[in-house]
């Protein structure tokens, strides 16, 4: 008995990852600064707190605002970061 083998190609190509983001590696800072700042959301006053994160929406505490990725929402009222306001102390 002879049986036909259809050889399958496989694809060597790897699926290339999605512009991967590196984790930013934090700068030596010879003067450290103050806390990283909270920001406040202009909408319904939820207070972004770079400490504590934002652990529900993925965000890590110790997080800094502005390197929270830009498609991050307010876990509150759901609006863009542009509607959060920097709080100066
Ligand atoms: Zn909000």
């Amino acid at each position: 008995m002879f049986k036909l083998f259809k050889k399958k190609e496989t694809e060597a190509e790897e699926p290339k990852a999605a512009a991967e983001e590196r984790p930013v590696e934090e700068e030596h800072d010879p003067f450290p600064k103050a806390k990283p700042a909270k920001w406040k959301c202009m909408t319904c006053g939820y207070i972004y707190d770079p400490e504590v994160g934002d652990p529900d929406s993925g965000i890590a505490p110790g997080t800094r605002f502005e390197d929270i990725p830009d498609d991050w929402v307010c876990p509150t009222c759901k609006v863009g970061k542009d509607s959060f306001k920097k709080l100066d102390f």
